[in-house]
């Protein structure tokens, strides 16, 4: 690796409370030759906080290809790079993944400086199982993705941790809550301020509740994950909508021969293989 490349320092930041930064960070900061922030404005608050001079330049969504490839020629002339977003640990649900990426495409050292992340933060109070854990991120805008996403969830047995911005909360829970079923849940917000809550919930009750109530703050929802009984209905059910052609596909595309998948699919609909063989014919 050539030395005289400069680096990229993924700094985490806090999500609420500026005392959660770390040493480590705040010296980065400090002697980068750059720092690519989310959102300008935001930043400088932290950094004058800390007393950082350090000159600061934009990264975000609608920059975030083309401002990469600038970063990576500074980079390649020798300039440290530190990236640091509105909140927490820059490429998770964030541009920084698509620099992340591009840098290592470009054979530039990366390095990830870490500290707070909501995610992680909410998940630590959930009270629902961290032994096993999927992050989703926001979920998709788009309808038919979001459809996906969600009919996926509904047999997802891990812990599963979700983005949400309050303006879109009610919708989203509704459309957990129909997809997922009454669930356990925890509802995180205002992470590491001053009216920091989590409340330990259902879905169904936090539907009811926002339906009352007005959304305020960003929040992490971690729901938990499929029972394994519910897990076998809902493939039983999807089992019942396909046509039986199809059923039977599913199985001999995981290399099973006709007479195993009869087997299957006659346990999964509840009939007799006689009763597949007829209706195959
Ligand atoms: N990179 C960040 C991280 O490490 O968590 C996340 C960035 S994402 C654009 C912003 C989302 O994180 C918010 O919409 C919210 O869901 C969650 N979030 C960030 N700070 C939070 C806080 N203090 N309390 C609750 N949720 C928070």
């Amino acid at each position: 690796m050539d030395t005289k490349e400069g680096i990229l320092f993924l700094c985490a930041t806090p999500i609420g409370n500026l005392s959660d930064i770390s040493m480590h960070v705040l010296d980065t900061l400090k002697e980068a030759d750059l720092i690519a922030a989310e959102d300008t404005r935001n930043s400088i608050k932290l950094l004058n906080r800390f007393d950082i001079h350090t000159p600061m330049t934009s990264y975000h969504e609608y920059n975030k290809y083309d401002k990469a490839e600038e970063l990576i020629r500074l980079m390649r002339e020798g300039k440290n790079v530190a990236l640091i977003t509105d909140a927490g640990t820059p490429a998770i649900s964030d541009p920084g993944e698509v620099l992340v990426r591009m840098c290592h495409e470009e054979g530039i050292r990366v390095t990830s400086l870490p500290g707070p992340c909501a995610c992680i933060t909410a998940l630590t109070l959930s009270g629902l199982s961290t032994r096993r854990f999927c992050f989703e991120g926001f979920l998709p805008s788009g309808k038919k993705e979001r459809k996906e996403i969600l009919s996926q969830l509904s047999s997802e047995m891990r812990t599963t941790i979700l983005y949400e911005a309050p303006h879109h909360l009610k919708n989203t829970l509704e459309q957990l809550e129909e997809a997922l079923g009454d669930r356990k849940m925890a509802l995180c917000r205002e992470l590491t301020k001053k009216h920091e809550e989590c409340i330990h919930t259902t879905l169904s009750e936090a539907v009811s509740y926002y339906k009352e109530n007005e959304p305020r703050g960003e929040y992490v929802l971690v729901i938990e994950g499929a029972d394994p009984a519910r897990k076998k209905e809902m493939e039983q059910q999807a089992f019942l909508q396909m046509p039986i052609e199809a059923h039977m596909e599913y199985y001999q595309n995981q290399g099973m021969d006709k007479k195993e998948s009869m087997k299957k699919v006659a346990a999964d609909r509840g009939l007799t293989k006689r009763e597949v063989y007829q209706q195959l014919l």
